[in-house]
């Protein structure tokens, strides 16, 4: 069976989901998005993932056609229609079809898009052995150009990250801010262990407030774990005692060097080890239930 995708409240054979050459999101990356999971017929953290996408197009003035219970009911009936009880969800929201210009005036109606997948996730073998990763040139946008806090379909600030990663023989990379302080990586929040203590930096940094990020801090905070919002330095990042990234498609993956510096032993850390394990556990327990 071909993989059926929502399109404006209908669904289509993957083949068959085509959106206009007008449409804005494609024109001027003029949209928004969000990425999700399921695991185990759960959808973890499925209302801050719609609450953030409305927050995003609230930011930019786009008008989301449907309200959020219908988005929530969109997303399970495109995971039941699929029969997937773990998947990578995308869900797009583009300004919708316009004219040539950039004003989103023109474009009627946004075009709502929703993804269902089997996710492709880094290698089990990293998860033991730990990530690799350096720092690129291009800086995280500034909150007054465009804020990370939208998740916006305009994704090129992380993408020339990713390119200059990849470039260099690396799949992530951490990106400063316009001061020179760690902000994130190009689609991971990151975390540093110092003296068995918990640091990311704050959303001020340029840094996403992830959804994972707020998971795993709630999970320290349980654990008892000081856990601190703060702005980290390169040297900071260095010297850390432990290294690890969050984010929806990677979960928690331990980083073991920096810019050719080893983090700790060079090993993943025992309080990463410990945090992955509790997410792991929590995603298969907690969240909204569905049937397929
Ligand atoms: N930072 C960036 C730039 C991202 O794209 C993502 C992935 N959405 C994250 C951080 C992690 O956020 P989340 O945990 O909500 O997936």
């Amino acid at each position: 069976m071909s993989l059926k995708i929502y399109l404006d409240g209908k669904m289509f054979n993957k083949e068959d989901a085509k959106i206009s050459v007008f449409d804005h999101g494609l024109l001027y990356g003029d949209g928004v998005f969000e990425g999700i999971r399921s695991y185990s017929s759960l959808v973890f953290k499925l209302n801050e993932h719609v609450d953030r996408l409305y927050e995003s197009a609230h930011t930019i003035m786009l008008q989301i056609p449907i309200n959020k219970k219908q988005m929530i009911k969109a997303i399970i009936d495109t995971l039941k229609i699929n029969k997937l009880k773990d998947a990578y969800i995308r869900v797009v929201v583009t300004r919708g079809v316009g004219d040539l210009g950039l004003d989103p005036r023109k474009c009627k109606v946004a075009t709502i898009i929703i993804i269902t997948d089997n996710i492709v996730l880094y290698p089990k073998e990293l998860y033991q052995k730990g990530l690799e990763i350096i720092t690129v040139p291009t800086v995280r946008n500034l909150a007054n150009a465009i804020d990370p806090q939208v998740k916006s379909l305009n994704y090129l600030n992380n993408i020339m990250a990713k390119i200059e990663a990849t470039n260099s023989g690396y799949q992530e990379a951490i990106m400063l801010n316009s001061m020179g302080l760690v902000a994130e990586c190009t689609g991971d929040n990151i975390f540093l262990i110092k003296n068995k203590q918990l640091y990311t930096p704050p959303q001020s940094m340029g840094t996403l407030r992830g959804i994972t990020r707020d998971a795993v801090m709630e999970i320290a905070k349980k654990a008892k774990i000081k856990t601190h919002e703060s702005m980290l330095t390169r040297h900071e990042v260095f010297n850390a005692d432990e290294l690890f990234l969050t984010g929806t498609a990677a979960e928690v993956i331990p980083v073991v060097k920096v810019d050719s510096r080893l983090i700790g032993d060079g090993k993943p850390g025992k309080i990463t080890l410990s945090l992955l394990n509790e997410f792991n556990k929590i995603t298969r327990k907690d969240g909204v239930k569905y049937t397929v």
